[in-house]
């Protein structure tokens, strides 16, 4: 019997099958963590709560004084995911993504100076350090008397990782560093820096992890850039010149260095995620403060439909942006160790609600909303760097879609060499190619169901979505299996419709998890007591409804030709052609 804790969901998925034992019941948090947040949560609301105009004047400012930093550093937020036997706080990943989501609520800048630290600057030496390496490192990281970075982009490799420039040449029992970073949260007033760099200077790829450190000869940071948003974290350029880096500095094995990123990067998709939905859930409670407060037309603006439907958007956003982030930390804690394309959609989910939320904020509170005076503004262009960084949204839809379709291409091979073997073999060509045909059949048809195409798990009182879901799952499927048919190997090049698939996918799970977290609250409350939420369910899986419909028909019908005939013109042109002066 297959390991459950190496099964994906979402690949899973892709073959038509709903893997239920591993969202229901939805997970929680320990009781004994919860203790320990409530505490957290305290200690930062009477801690950061009434600083709002201290963040607006760092945001201003474009730094974050030295005295509130060591604040942080007091109140062990630098320890928050070290073991306890380091001397940190030993969270797992539902509580740490909690904990960032209230700093997410209070001030990105803070938010991304915590996250930067734990989800990526160390992460690397938690997952693959040796003992010596964590005996040696983490005592001070946990105190954040040492801050983290994560050092990976270059000028030349952004999205493309793979292709840095950053050189690692042997010299004895050394290794001599060279290169350039760019853009590096915590840059300025971190000490540990995990870098990546090529250790061989043949093509790309055979990247190496190295610990190194601020007093190493050679290394430097640049100046504080001026940014849009996060303004107060520092990000500066990290420079390499003839670092002497002990091979005691290796993180991971040699030459798996770009794995050791991958790696870093899904693992701290959670705490991004946290602190989206901290983000929310503050714009939220300003939009509802705004709303009721704003007098027009002789009534407060909370009463028009219009401001409701935002408000009320916001909400759903929110529960589904939530859902998605816990159980994605949830897995992690209990150990899934295929977790990547969840994690994955987690953050596009996560980031992209908060956007709208903070969009449509900035709406409701109208002109005031545009003033530097309220924090609208801020939140909007803090929230903005989300969906860039730690992986574009973009890329991370394509990996989405490639990256889940992986066990259904295995299939098509399998079904493919079963062709070849009713040729050469008959009997055990029929058996696996009769299997595959049924299959299909059952999920074109949806008249024979799969054993594992529908819920068992779930309950009565979410029936209806349920379904719902079970149909898109069904189309899910078909469609992946009809678009690997078409393209085959050129899949990779196939950008729109894999992103469509993307959508399909991040759509499900999201509604997944929605599914999951109410099925298991109306189990748990009752249904009167769950109303509201089953409220949000029955809107979000109505609207996921309606998308994934019309990405799985733009499939077939579509503008894709013309609107990328229009760019080659443009890009051609260097230029719109149709001013009429
Ligand atoms: C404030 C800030 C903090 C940061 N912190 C860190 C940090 O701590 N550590 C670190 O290593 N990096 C950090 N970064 C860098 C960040 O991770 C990169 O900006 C990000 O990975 C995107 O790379 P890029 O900016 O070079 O964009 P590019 O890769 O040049 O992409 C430009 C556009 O093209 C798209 N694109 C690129 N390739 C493809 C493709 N194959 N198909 C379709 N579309 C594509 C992208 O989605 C994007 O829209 C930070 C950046 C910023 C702005």
């Amino acid at each position: 019997m297959m390991d459950k804790k190496t099964v994906s969901f979402m690949r899973s998925l892709c073959l038509g099958e709903i893997e239920e034992e591993i969202l229901v019941p939805f997970p929680e948090p320990k009781l004994a963590e919860k203790e320990t947040l409530q505490a957290i949560v305290g200690t930062l609301k009477s801690m950061l709560g009434p600083r709002e105009k201290e963040f607006a004047a760092w945001d201003r400012a474009g730094e974050m004084p030295a005295p509130f930093l060591q604040e942080l550093r007091e109140a062990g937020l630098f320890g928050l995911v070290v073991p306890e036997h380091h001397g940190g706080l030993g969270l797992g990943a539902t509580a740490y993504s909690r904990v960032i989501q209230e700093l997410g609520r209070y001030d990105g800048s803070i938010a991304v100076t915590v996250g930067a630290h734990s989800s990526i600057g160390m992460r690397g030496l938690l997952l693959f350090g040796t003992e010596e390496q964590k005996a040696r490192f983490l005592p001070k990281l946990a105190t954040g008397e040492t801050i983290a970075a994560f050092c990976l982009t270059e000028p030349g490799a952004g999205s493309d990782a793979a292709g840095i420039k950053t050189t690692a040449v042997r010299d004895g029992d050394d290794w001599i560093l060279n290169g350039e970073k760019l853009w590096i949260t915590n840059g300025g007033i971190a000490d540990f820096f995990t870098v990546f760099a090529k250790t061989s200077l043949e093509g790309r790829g055979h990247i190496t992890a190295f610990i190194v450190t601020r007093d190493m000869k050679g290394v430097s940071t640049g100046p504080h850039e001026d940014k849009m948003g996060i303004r107060a974290s520092s990000t500066t350029t990290v420079v390499m010149e003839d670092v002497r880096v002990p091979a005691a500095n290796v993180l991971g094995e040699l030459g798996m260095g770009f794995k050791v990123a991958m790696k870093i990067l899904n693992s701290g998709r959670t705490g991004l995620g946290g602190g989206a939905v901290g983000g929310m859930k503050r714009l939220i409670e300003a939009s509802v403060g705004q709303a009721r407060d704003r007098v027009q037309f002789g009534r407060p603006i909370a009463t028009f439909g219009s401001i409701k439907q935002k408000i009320g958007q916001m909400v759903v956003d929110c529960y589904a942006a939530e859902s998605v982030v816990n159980l994605v930390a949830g897995l992690a804690d209990r150990g899934f160790e295929d977790t990547a394309v969840e994690a994955a959609i987690s953050k596009v989910a996560s980031t992209e609600a908060l956007w709208r939320t903070a969009d449509e904020a900035l709406q409701i509170a109208g002109g005031a909303g545009y003033m530097r005076e309220l924090p609208y503004e801020r939140v909007l262009r803090d929230c903005r760097i989300n969906r860039i960084f730690e992986g574009t949204n973009e890329i991370l839809r394509l990996f989405i879609a490639l990256a889940a379709m992986h066990d259904v291409v295995e299939e098509l091979k399998d079904l493919a060499a079963s062709v070849r073997g009713v040729l050469a073999d008959p009997v055990k060509g029929f058996g696996v190619l009769s299997d595959y045909a049924r299959r299909r059949a059952s999920l074109a048809t949806g008249l024979i169901r799969r054993e594992k195409g529908r819920w068992t798990l779930l309950g009565p009182a979410v029936a209806g979505e349920a379904a719902l879901f079970e149909d898109g799952a069904r189309q899910l499927a078909l469609a992946t299996d009809r678009l690997l048919r078409l393209h085959g190997k050129k899949i990779v090049d196939a950008q729109l419709p894999t992103r469509r698939l993307a959508d399909v996918m991040i759509d499900l799970f999201t509604l997944a998890a929605v599914l999951a977290r109410v099925s298991t609250r109306v189990e748990d409350h009752g249904e009167a007591a769950t109303a509201m939420e089953r409220e949000i369910l029955r809107t979000f899986a109505r609207q996921a409804k309606r998308r994934i419909d019309a990405s799985l028909a733009g499939l077939d019908e579509n503008e894709d030709t013309g609107v990328q005939a229009l760019a080659d013109h443009v890009l051609e042109a260097g230029r719109y052609g149709w001013d009429n002066l």
